[in-house]
């Protein structure tokens, strides 16, 4: 089977991986200015890693629009949980570069990957933005119309699983092109299962958090987040519906390309 033709060459990925990512938590313990958490927050951790401040000050071309979001998502409790910026400047880049012209995004918390992706749509394209909240996308709104792409964006307040069984009820089996999966992670494997329903051939799945601050590598008894993100880590690296990458930028990103 090919999975079983590639798994020393996965392993001594894994092992790879897993030698960097524990590299690079001492090596920012030894610099005490940062932790772990900020390499993997990079949109807050920044100003005390000068190798994330150079790769954000090289690479990132934010709308104006996107930035004040960003920086308005900065004062608000909850803004660790926001999509690491450069992040966010990748999946829409990969989006353009597949013509996406209808997305989902299960997650929006204030909206900036929503509009950083509905930036790269079409003038009749959509994103259909699914939240269980509305205060924290309330604080996007005036952004997504001051780029002018609120038109583009199709908020939908209620569980993002009763969303993508609506769009499936309406016929919309693989139609997307683009998904990002970003809600809560004991409910991922759904998701992704609906997503994958829904999104063509030759369409991406961005998963976010796959490495959950480090914690899937050995998930504690207790800890249920973990253990469902590390279930579906597993078996997407054995799913024959999709090509994968897992990226260590952010808190990890799966991407999965629908075969
Ligand atoms: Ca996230």
């Amino acid at each position: 089977m090919y999975f079983y033709s590639v798994s020393r060459d996965a392993l001594f990925g894994s092992v790879t991986l897993g030698v960097v990512f524990v590299a690079g938590y001492y090596i920012g313990k030894r610099r005490s200015t940062f932790s772990a958490m900020d390499l993997f927050k990079s949109h807050s951790g920044a100003k005390d890693n000068p190798i994330m401040q150079y790769v954000l000050d090289h690479s990132m071309r934010e709308h104006p629009a996107l930035k004040k979001l960003r920086m308005r998502t900065m004062e608000d409790s909850w803004s660790f949980i926001m999509v690491a910026c450069e992040q966010s400047q990748l999946m829409a880049n990969l989006a353009r570069l597949i013509k996406t012209k209808k997305a989902i995004e299960i997650g929006v918390y204030t909206g900036y990957n929503t509009l950083s992706i509905a930036l790269t749509l079409p003038d009749d394209g959509k994103i259909v933005a699914c939240d269980i909240k509305e205060e924290y996308a309330n604080i996007g709104k005036p952004f997504w119309e001051e780029a002018g792409m609120d038109h583009k964006i199709d908020l939908r307040i209620q569980p993002a699983l009763k969303t993508l069984d609506d769009l499936l009820a309406n016929g919309e089996a693989e139609t997307y092109d683009f998904i990002f999966i970003d809600a809560d992670k004991a409910n991922y494997d759904n998701y992704y299962e609906k997503s994958l329903r829904l999104v063509r051939k030759g369409g991406i799945i961005a998963i976010d958090n796959v490495l959950w601050s480090g914690k899937v590598v050995n998930p504690a008894a207790h800890d249920v987040d973990s253990q469902a993100i590390d279930k579906l880590n597993k078996k997407l690296y054995r799913d024959v519906r999709i090509n994968i990458s897992m990226l260590t930028v952010g808190d990890g990103l799966t991407l999965a390309f629908k075969l």
